[in-house]
Order: C-alpha cells, then structure tokens, then sequence
C-alpha cells in the first residue's frame, strides 16, 4: 500500500506515515515496536534490537498495513539467532 493503492478496495485515498500508539503505565503513548532479540536465551542481556511501527490507512475502507523501522538492525540481530535443530 505504500504505492498509494490500497489492496482491498482499490481506492487511492491513502494516508501514509500514521503513527500506531500503544498505552502503557500511567496512560502514556508510545509508538507501537516489534523486537528482536539476539540472544534470546541470555537471562539479562539479550541484544534486543526494536523497531518502531508506522502504518499505512486507507481512507475508504480503513484497511490498514503495518511497516517496522530500523529494518537493517533487526535483520542483523535476527541473523544471529542459530538455526533450529532438525
Ligand atoms: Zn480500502
């Protein structure tokens, strides 16, 4: 959708860039985030690397697609997680 079509109805009124609040303690905002931790066996330091969430809403439809930033860290950290034993 972020080529200005939304893939559900076709209409082109597509807000970009919106941001995707959560509530956290005490009612705060904060923009939603995936995480991906490195080492996710570790007990403290587990090299979480986030990524904030941003959205794309279609105006007609209220479709709605989700893209995480700081793509290049979060593959990294997810690159070093092993492989599952087959
Ligand atoms: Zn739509």
């Amino acid at each position: 959708m972020k080529n200005g079509v939304c893939p559900k109805c076709g209409c082109t009124v597509v807000i970009q860039g919106v941001r995707v609040l959560d509530h956290g303690h005490g009612n705060r905002t904060h923009d939603l985030s995936v995480a991906v931790d490195a080492k996710p066996d570790a007990w403290v330091f587990k090299g979480r690397v986030t990524g904030e969430l941003w959205a794309c809403v279609c105006g007609a439809c209220g479709f709605t697609e989700l893209y995480a930033t700081n793509l290049d860290e979060l593959v990294k950290a997810a690159a070093v997680v092993p492989p599952a034993e087959a």
